[in-house]
């Protein structure tokens, strides 16, 4: 598995850094500033657009939708999209596209995407006391999704390489959001950034999931108190809920001082007959096994996707360098290097972590250089074996040519991010001003036959710019 080594060691800071830093204290002083009385609530600092957000959670949520089993009984679908339509039809709500979906599954848990998809799991359902409960748990994950805590999260953990790869005119391309944020490792897996959240953002989405609640008529007490009846009946080791939406503290007293602003009003918990009916609605949805899991056996393997390889190239240009390679595969420029990863879609792979893999496409990049080949290809390959743990040499390095210059090839073998394979890695290196100059090409065994004929052509294509002065 391909670990893509690309730019951590360089670090020219753009000019959008101290920006960002000056935003972020700002922040902190109007935070402080408003420690007194009801709290003003909007979204924090953000490099995604309103847009992105939506175009985000669309693609997420395909995602989900492929990944669990949605439930289609009509009451059910029906219960979840009343509720969810009157939180979502507050102000509060910030007038996201929300959509609300069951999920057959018995664990504890709901979640909303960014730009407004949310998810309810049936053992949510069977945990919660009241309806009150249930649009608490909404208001809650509608107020993430407004105040936009996943793409701010993520925006802050990625300052360098987002700003380009927001610009580079993702949208409009459908399907490609996910992918190209995939390479800094923004997915849905586990403590994926887009979906657990700090305890500051948990205290933020209780203020204004009251607030939503209220507006609505229900009683916003119940959020709290199901967050905190969850807390006392799980333990450390709760549900996945908690894990992701951490205790800020004293969330029934917080909720009981944001009421106390709010305008006086009779709340309701909702029908309780309706509920039990509900529950038990949700109690005869047969739960599958997860389809995760069953992916993971080695007879199901769909994991190996068709890799396209298209005949036709095109060029990508860096000021050091040009590679030509499959023109339906993405050029995705690293931030802080020369570098760029070229790659199909299918070539991603997400890992249990949540970050991506590259299971088949290329990494081009500079490395650090003495000036002496050998030595520089020997440091090179010591890295990537300290990045990807079953790395091994299949073939020593071998003289050959890059653009007339003198090059090392190097095989290597490691694990396949796709289920059952093993991956061939191609390690080409060359000397230049820049750096080690080297491009990994990347492919599962059973590929490798199709692949060879598009890699051999995008090794011929490179062209070396003359040194700059410098
Ligand atoms: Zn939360």
């Amino acid at each position: 598995m391909f670990m893509a080594p690309v730019s951590l060691e360089r670090s020219t800071a753009p000019t959008g850094f101290a920006l960002a830093l000056g935003l972020c204290f700002a922040l902190l002083l109007a935070a402080t500033a408003a420690a007194q009385g009801p709290r003003q609530l909007k979204p924090g600092w953000n490099l995604f657009s309103k847009d992105q957000d939506i175009q985000l959670g669309k693609e997420a949520a395909a995602q989900v939708e492929k990944q669990y089993t949605v439930v289609r009984d009509e009451a059910l679908v029906q219960y979840i999209r009343r509720i969810g339509a009157k939180l979502a039809s507050t102000p509060e709500a910030g007038g996201y596209p929300y959509s609300f979906q069951v999920v057959a599954d018995k664990s504890i848990n709901a979640f909303a995407l960014p730009g407004g998809p949310a998810f309810v799991h049936t053992g949510l359902l069977a945990a919660a006391d009241n309806e009150a409960q249930v649009a608490g748990v909404l208001a809650h994950e509608i107020s993430h999704v407004a105040l936009r805590h996943g793409t701010s999260q993520a925006s802050k953990a990625n300052l360098f390489q987002l700003p380009a790869l927001l610009a580079s005119g993702m949208l409009g391309k459908s399907g490609s959001m996910l992918g190209q944020l995939a390479q800094l490792g923004i997915g849905l897996g586990t403590n994926s950034v887009l979906l657990k959240f700090s305890r500051t953002a948990e205290s933020d989405a209780d203020l204004l999931g009251t607030r939503i609640m209220a507006k609505a008529g229900y009683n916003p007490l119940e959020m709290a108190r199901f967050f905190e009846k969850l807390e006392a009946s799980g333990g450390a080791r709760g549900p996945q809920f908690l894990s992701d939406h951490p205790n800020p503290g004293n969330r029934v007293k917080a909720v009981e001082t944001e009421i106390g602003y709010l305008p006086r009003s009779s709340y309701t918990t909702g029908s309780a007959n309706e509920f039990a009916r509900i529950q038990k609605l949700a109690a005869a949805v047969p739960v599958p096994p997860p389809k995760q899991a069953a992916s993971a056996q080695p007879t199901a393997a769909p994991s190996m996707p068709q890799i396209p390889v298209s005949r036709t190239i095109r060029e990508y240009r860096a000021s050091a360098y040009a590679i030509s390679y499959p023109d339906n595969w993405q050029a995705t420029a690293a931030q802080k290097s020369q570098g760029v990863t070229l790659a199909p879609r299918e070539g991603y792979v997400q890992g249990s972590g949540g970050g991506y893999s590259i299971g088949a496409g290329a990494v081009v990049d500079f490395a650090s250089k003495t000036g002496d080949l050998n030595r520089d290809t020997a440091g090179l390959l010591q890295k990537l074996a300290g990045e990807n743990a079953d790395m091994r040499t299949q073939e020593p390095s071998k003289s050959t040519r890059v653009n007339g210059q003198p090059a090392l090839v190097t095989i290597l073998q490691s694990r396949s991010p796709f289920a059952g394979e093993t991956e061939v890695d191609t390690l080409v290196t060359v000397e230049r001003p820049e750096g080690l100059f080297f491009v990994v090409l990347i492919a599962p065994q059973s590929m490798v036959r199709n692949m060879q004929g598009a890699f051999d052509a995008m090794l011929r294509s490179i062209r070396f710019s003359p040194a700059a002065s410098r």
